[in-house]
């Protein structure tokens, strides 16, 4: 628990003292081909903006935090509404940036000049029986659709929407009609936006695939500020990029995404050695390798999970969804791994506490507090509400802040391997995300997608707060150098960035991609495809001319910190408000 309190405290104070860590920028040499930035003499007045862009605002810096910030922030209603944003910035050369829900780690929805996108009120949400893909594409979405329960099988379903949607309001509309979509754990991420462009991941893959493998067609405004109809026949090169690339192929307006009937989900949260204060380590990490052999076996029965640990203690939530969603069950899947982990040293009898959520809506609104909590507050366990961003009426959003994550997918034989436990005790905690398709299964689409192939063997994406010499992940890019780590989660100083992030294949092919629909780099985001091509020097983009000095993707134009208060508030309570105390719930507890 001390290192996690020093980690913490670490992560905050990186924000507070030394305010946004920075990166020195690549000495490549400047071509012409800058953006504009407020001080130019032929940057558009306001009232151009406004005259082009009606209901654009100016944005206050302080508003975003240390870095500075775009110059005007636009939330278009319509489809037409982003063609005529995107045309504007070309015209104009003016830096543009896409922001759906902000949470990015890398900062990549934000930057330092030019335009603000945001798509926060692309809404809509509509449930159709069927999908065959057309080159005209599905019936544009209405922005005050709602879905309605279908008459015939619901097994084919689809539901086209507005980008707007986080997986909780998006899942909140469908679970009216019986239905759920896949959606990472956390509410506020877009499934249309960066969460669903990039890999996806959620409690729900294991059974229905990664947010990439769920997409049957988009509507994206491209550079050329034309609205495209994206899918299997129709440009379907950008169907392929989209579905990993990570964002930066063009402005997502409206998505259409595989549906499933709801299902019920149980969870079985367990501790050891909750909060004692003599750590026997040794004891620890036997258990800890016990599970993470074990996590393979667990994948491939199904279920999903979230495992943590550190020097002092190991935490688990799993989640058992639809015909898994049983607490007998649940709990005869782990009880021999928490018996064998109990049976070290210095380990203590296991902890535990099962909850049934009888929908993915449930299992949301228990964890963050359910959409209506502000009006009529309900009393989830453990600080949920605290740990939603948003409220029910969400204001503009506003990057997160940049947090230095970094991330490794595993595979089941790294996971049972003996050697993971010296890659491990490189960091001071771990964290274990088990919740990918489990390999080898006809939801695990592979090459359909231009995620990293690494996701399509993994058991676990392991990730960790980078903060330099504390916490990286080298040692477990060198112990899995094939599996690749999660760019929306991952080191932004990669050296390896391309390999990592995409794999070279695949990196390479999307690179053709963008520059045949992104000629100009538009949309620049970096890391991202291309990001190469552009550098952040002097106050502007500008296209780059020779050699970089750094193999890293260039450095970002605007790293504001995480907000401290909300940051060390959110950590503290995640690494200290869950733990029972010792000798509560001990063993198996009914429901
Ligand atoms: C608290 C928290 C929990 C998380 N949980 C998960 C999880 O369970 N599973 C998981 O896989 N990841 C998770 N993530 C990481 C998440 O995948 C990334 O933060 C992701 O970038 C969020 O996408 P967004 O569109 O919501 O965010 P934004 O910050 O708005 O956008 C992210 C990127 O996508 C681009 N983009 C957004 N919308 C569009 C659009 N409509 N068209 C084109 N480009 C667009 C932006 O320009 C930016 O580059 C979590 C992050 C946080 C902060």
């Amino acid at each position: 628990m001390k290192s996690l309190v020093f980690l913490v405290i670490q992560l905050a104070a990186s924000a507070v003292a030394l305010g946004p860590l920075k990166r020195q920028a690549a000495a490549a040499t400047v071509a012409s081909g800058c953006h504009k930035i407020a001080t130019d003499t032929d940057y558009p007045a306001k009232s151009v903006w406004q005259q082009a862009l009606p209901g654009v605002t100016a944005i206050d810096p302080s508003a975003f935090g240390t870095d500075p910030a775009p110059d005007y922030r636009y939330r278009p209603r319509t489809s037409t509404d982003v063609v005529n944003a995107v045309k504007f910035a070309t015209k104009y050369n003016i830096r543009l940036t896409v922001i759906t829900s902000g949470h990015d780690f890398l900062c990549r929805s934000t930057s330092s000049s030019g335009l603000l996108l945001d798509v926060s009120l692309l809404t809509g949400i509509r449930l159709s029986s069927s999908f065959k893909a057309k080159t005209a594409g599905v019936t544009p979405i209405r922005s005050d659709e709602t879905p309605k329960a279908l008459k015939d099988s619901c097994k084919e379903a689809v539901v086209t929407f507005g980008a707007s949607y986080g997986g909780q309001p998006l899942n909140d509309a469908l679970s009216a009609v019986g239905m759920v979509a896949v959606a990472g754990n956390h509410g506020a991420v877009a499934p249309a936006g960066g969460w669903g462009q990039t890999a996806g991941h959620s409690p729900l893959a294991n059974q229905f695939g990664l947010g990439v493998d769920q997409w049957l067609e988009a509507k994206v405004v491209t550079a050329d500020g034309k609205l495209r109809v994206v899918n299997s026949v129709s440009n379907s090169d950008l169907f392929w990029a989209i579905r990993g690339g990570g964002g930066g192929f063009g402005v997502v307006v409206e998505a259409t995404m595989k549906v499933y009937p709801d299902v019920p989900v149980t969870g079985i949260n367990f501790w050891l050695n909750s909060t004692t204060p003599d750590v026997n380590s040794e004891g620890l990490e036997k258990a800890s390798q016990a599970l993470w052999a074990a996590l393979p076996d667990i994948q491939a029965s199904g279920i999903s999970g979230y495992f943590f640990g550190s020097p002092g203690y190991i935490r688990g939530t799993s989640v058992h969804v639809g015909e898994l969603s049983n607490v007998t069950d649940a709990y005869n899947a782990w009880i021999p791994v928490l018996e064998k982990m109990q049976s070290y040293e210095g380990v203590l009898p296991f902890q535990s506490r099962p909850f049934v959520y009888a929908n993915f809506k449930e299992y949301y609104d228990t964890t963050y507090g359910a959409r209506s909590w502000l009006a009529a507050p309900t009393g989830p366990d453990y600080n949920a509400k605290a740990k939603r961003h948003d409220a029910d009426d969400p204001p503009a959003p506003r990057g997160f802040g940049w947090v230095p994550t970094d991330s490794v997918l595993f595979g089941p034989d790294h996971m049972k391997d003996p050697a993971l436990l010296g890659v491990i005790k490189t960091q001071a905690l771990w964290n274990m995300i088990m919740t990918t398709p489990k390999p080898g299964t006809t939801t695990n689409i592979g090459k359909q997608t231009s995620a990293h192939p690494g996701w399509r063997k993994a058991t676990a994406l392991m990730t960790t707060i980078n903060l330099g010499e504390l916490g990286n992940a080298d040692a477990a890019r060198a112990f899995a150098p094939d599996m690749g780590g999660y760019i929306n989660e991952g080191w932004a100083d990669d050296p390896n960035w391309k390999q990592n992030f995409w794999g070279l294949d695949n990196y390479n092919r999307l690179s053709g991609i963008k520059t045949k629909y992104d000629p100009k780099n538009v949309f620049w985001t970096t890391p991202g495809i291309n990001a190469e091509q552009r550098q952040f020097i002097d106050g502007r983009v500008c296209f780059a001319t020779g050699a970089s000095n750094t193999t890293a993707a260039p450095i970002t134009d605007s790293k504001p910190g995480p907000d401290p208060v909300k940051l060390a508030g959110y950590l503290i309570a995640e690494l200290t408000g869950k733990f029972p105390a010792p000798g509560e719930y001990v063993g198996v507890q009914p429901h």
